[in-house]
């Protein structure tokens, strides 16, 4: 049976904006050693702008944009909102038979040809050989903290050509860097980013919020191992995500966190804890509640 401490605590968790899904869950999160955090749109805003779009040769701006806005008409992904909305009317151009891969990007027939959006492993796949000037002046805005996608087409039979390439920007959340100062201040062994997004990228953000530990170009697979490796070291591990791509790591973690605002159905479904207005110091209060907890019944 639940105890009496363990209802008011997760009552105290809702009135602060924290949903306990039971009271296990309160204890657990008392006990937590090791956080690992998802980066877009977890310490990330995830309100995410295009900010530059690159053309290869025989492609205009304009031509990049609602390529890729006609396949993302299709996502819920934050790329792809953030894509839409630079691309404008498309004129009725839409997208069929679409595919979206976690972690990766999109994929579809646009204008009767097949069309790939993504990051770099994934349109490496269609494509062989991305155009040198294009990849020094991705690899440039990537080291500025720019998540860049390419879009490729087939221009002949299984044949695919970079149609050019959009840089999103996104801002750390306000609270971000402090909410990991406090952390490690009540005594969180190891905190650590876990991303889909590419690692010049992802080293930019971590920098930026104070997180040494970077496991980046993961997908949803590979963070669930990730998860899993941690949990080797400490007994128990906290992960905190918004995405489709986190849903195995949340289900793997001892304690499941997800951002209730910018956070996918699936995230919020799967995640133990839903932090209901996206204020990353709520994990502060708790981890407070939960020790509180632990107190009590002992
Ligand atoms: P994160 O782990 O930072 O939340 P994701 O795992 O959702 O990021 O995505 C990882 C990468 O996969 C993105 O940075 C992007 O390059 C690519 N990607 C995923 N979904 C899409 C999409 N709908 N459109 C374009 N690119 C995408
Ligand atoms: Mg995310």
């Amino acid at each position: 049976a639940i105890m009496p401490t363990l209802l008011s605590g997760i009552a105290n968790g809702a009135r602060q904006g924290i949903l306990f899904k039971n009271g296990a869950q309160l204890e657990k999160i008392g006990k937590v050693q090791a956080i690992a955090f998802d980066k877009t749109g977890t310490l990330t805003t995830g309100q995410v702008q295009v900010s530059q779009v690159i053309a290869n040769s025989n492609y205009s701006q304009k031509n990049v944009l609602k390529i890729a806005a006609a396949l993302e008409s299709n996502s819920e992904h934050p790329i792809a909102q953030a894509i839409i909305q630079a691309a404008g009317d498309l004129g009725g151009m839409r997208g069929i038979e679409v595919q979206a891969i976690p972690g990766q990007g999109i994929t579809g027939i646009v204008n009767n040809q097949q069309v790939i959006v993504g990051n770099v492993a994934f349109v490496q796949q269609y494509v062989s050989q991305l155009p040198e000037e294009l990849k020094d002046l991705v690899a440039s805005l990537e080291r500025e903290g720019k998540t860049v996608v390419w879009v490729a087409q087939e221009s002949n039979k299984n044949e695919y050509e970079i149609v050019g390439a959009i840089a999103i920007a996104d801002i750390l959340r306000p609270e971000a860097a402090s909410t990991i100062a406090r952390l490690r201040q009540m005594g969180i062994a190891e905190i650590i980013m876990i991303t889909g997004d590419n690692q010049r990228t992802a080293d930019s953000f971590a920098q930026a919020v104070g997180i040494e530990r970077v496991y980046a170009e993961l997908l949803p697979e590979d963070k669930l191992d990730v998860i899993r490796s941690l949990q080797k070291q400490y007994q128990t591990v906290a992960m905190v995500g918004d995405g489709i791509n986190d849903a195995p790591a949340l289900a793997q973690a001892s304690v499941g966190i997800a951002m209730g605002i910018t956070g996918s159905d699936v995230a919020l479904e799967t995640a133990d804890i839903v932090l209901m207005a996206d204020k990353l110091e709520k994990i502060v209060a708790a981890i407070k509640l939960g020790r509180r907890s632990q107190a009590i019944v002992k």
